[in-house]
């Protein structure tokens, strides 16, 4: 008998582990970094809770460590997107009727199994898949997946009670149903916090998904899979499958019963897919959502009273952890004169300092880049710096080396023109521009820094001086959908920095909020009147 209201109360954010020499989580995660070196994975594809080979063999192998071979996963084909799309509608029903504090303890149950059991065998294959070093991996594939999971399952108890008015005389209801079909996850290399999130968020709403993860982040997702269906996740609800983006995306944007997408990466992608929905927009049995995190081009302003050791630090984190390849990473800083040669300086002699190197070689700060293409895309904005004529020059690094890994060494450019390449395009790698104004000028530097992108993305100022944080975040309201004064632009945390970007930088649906979890979600309201009205004559029409 279900007669009672059950509510999710707000989680605490996982705590973070500091890995340090000696400790308990340092060792259990060498361990676990050595096992999965020493196997061979062959990892299937999930379709109707079932693991699928379907024998087209794709290589893992690290990408700090090309010469090590970690195993296989079998890439979809055709067949398998069909299949993976029958599975997915043949549960929705069941899956739509279960209760959801059933539903909710699947996911709660996944957080628990990801903190304890499973913790450092996703953080080695974050670490080893991804090339992120331990600190990177634990904030992302443990803390990051874990709180959007449990704030998720809460923020939806919060979505269910909200109800209409009812006055006297009548009963009026709201249901949040799912979507009408099923609601396709396409899901970036770069955070397997992000990988998990896309595909749970719209399920734990009730929909059923077909995930595919990019081909760089299968490894870590496969262990993701693993704990869902430890958790008890039904077949069907969530199928991960690995085509290429094209073939998925043709296959899906076709389907009558395409009812939402959910993707993170870059923004000409998302563009083509909204091209290819909008094409097909009279197939579908209703309109589909359309949620998109895209591209960024951060930016780090600093105001002439700022505190320069707060901005080298800034600098140091925000452009350079993961080797940049954080959509929100700092890529562009405009530096006043008055303080320019001193951050220069520091930033140069704490770069310096960066160990480059394996993951399993804790001492090392900087991994590698995900894969060929992106060294090769990251080494040729850096070697063009060359052919600029003057208008821009490396401060520091600027090698790339590919020998045993894919290497860039954390590189600083500066350019005197403000619309230099490396100032405008998303790189996506471990390179940060700075542009130096006259001080005098700050306030005319603000238009330049805000028409020099399509993006709006992450943004952070560094000033002292009240009046202009005051006047910088106002003249910047629409330049970032995240904002920072006195911090990186990097780092936001669930249910503390809502994330996400407008302008070219995504459709702002704040992953890991309420307001996400809205997008997944088709309000039916039901009216219900005690003792219906017998006469259809109103008061002011009867005769005096
Ligand atoms: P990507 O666009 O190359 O790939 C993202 C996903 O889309 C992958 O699964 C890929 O296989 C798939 N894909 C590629 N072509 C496709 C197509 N034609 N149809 C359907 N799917 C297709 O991005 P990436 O290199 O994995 O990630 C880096 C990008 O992601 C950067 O631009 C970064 O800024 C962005 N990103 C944004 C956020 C955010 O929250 N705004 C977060 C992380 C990453």
């Amino acid at each position: 008998m279900n007669n009672a209201y059950f509510d999710f109360l707000e989680p605490k954010n996982e705590p973070v582990l500091g890995y340090a020499p000696g400790s308990h989580e340092r060792k259990a995660l060498q361990k676990a970094l050595a096992e999965m070196k020493g196997q061979k994975c062959d990892i299937p594809a999930y379709i109707d809770g079932k693991e699928v080979r379907s024998g087209i063999k794709k290589e893992i192998r690290p990408p700090h460590e090309t010469g090590h071979l970690l195993g296989h996963f079998h890439a979809s084909d055709e067949q398998q997107v069909h299949d993976a799309i029958d599975a997915a509608l043949a549960a929705r029903e069941s899956w739509a009727a279960t209760s959801w504090e059933h539903r909710a303890a699947i996911f709660m149950k996944a957080a628990e199994l990801l903190a304890t059991k499973y913790r450092f065998k996703m953080n080695a294959a974050t670490m080893l898949g991804q090339s992120k070093n331990a600190y990177q991996a634990e904030i992302d594939s443990a803390c990051e997946l874990i709180d959007f999971l449990r704030f998720n399952v809460h923020f939806l108890s919060q979505i269910y009670k909200q109800q209409p008015l009812s006055p006297q005389g009548m009963d009026n209801r709201m249901e949040y149903r799912p979507l009408e079909g099923f609601v396709l996850a396409v899901t970036p290399f770069n955070f397997t916090a992000i990988g998990g999130n896309l595909p749970t968020a719209p399920a734990m709403c009730g929909n059923v998904v077909v995930w595919k993860p990019a081909n760089t982040q299968v490894y870590s997702a496969s262990v993701f899979m693993e704990i869902l269906i430890e958790a008890g996740l039904p077949g069907g609800v969530i199928n991960l499958i690995y085509p290429s983006g094209p073939l998925v995306g043709d296959i899906c944007y076709a389907h009558p019963y395409f009812a939402g997408v959910h993707f993170t990466g870059s923004t000409g992608v998302f563009q083509s897919m909204w091209k290819s929905i909008g094409n097909n927009i009279a197939r579908y049995k209703s309109y589909p959502r359309i949620v998109g995190e895209t591209g960024g081009k951060d930016f780090v302003f600093v105001h002439p009273s700022a505190h320069v050791d707060a901005v080298v630090a800034g600098l140091a984190r925000g452009a350079f952890e993961y080797q940049g390849q954080k959509c929100s990473a700092a890529s562009r800083a405009y530096l006043p004169a008055n303080l320019a040669d001193e951050i220069k300086t520091k930033l140069v002699a704490e770069l310096k300092t960066m160990k480059m190197g394996v993951v399993d070689d804790f001492t090392n700060f900087i991994n590698a880049v995900i894969d060929e293409k992106s060294f090769a895309s990251i080494s040729k904005y850096i070697d063009n710096v060359k052919n600029s004529n003057g208008a821009a020059k490396i401060l520091c690094g600027g090698k790339c080396d590919s020998s045993k890994g894919w290497f860039v060494e954390p590189t600083v450019i500066e350019t005197t023109d403000p619309s230099y390449v490396t100032m405008c395009e998303e790189i996506f790698g471990p390179v940060l521009t700075i542009f130096v104004y006259e001080a005098d000028q700050w306030i005319q530097t603000l238009e330049v820094l805000d028409n020099t992108s399509p993006y709006a993305l992450t943004g952070a100022i560094f000033a002292q001086d009240r009046h202009a944080i005051e006047y910088l975040t106002k003249a910047l309201v629409n330049s970032a959908g995240n904002f920072y004064i006195n911090d990186k632009p990097t780092g936001a945390v669930v249910g503390q920095q809502p994330f996400g970007g407008a302008r070219a930088s995504g459709t702002n649906d704040k992953a890991g909020s309420i307001l996400n979890l809205y997008r997944w979600l088709s309000a039916r309201t039901i009216k219900e009147t005690y003792v219906s009205p017998t006469d259809y004559r109103y008061a002011f029409h009867l005769a005096d």
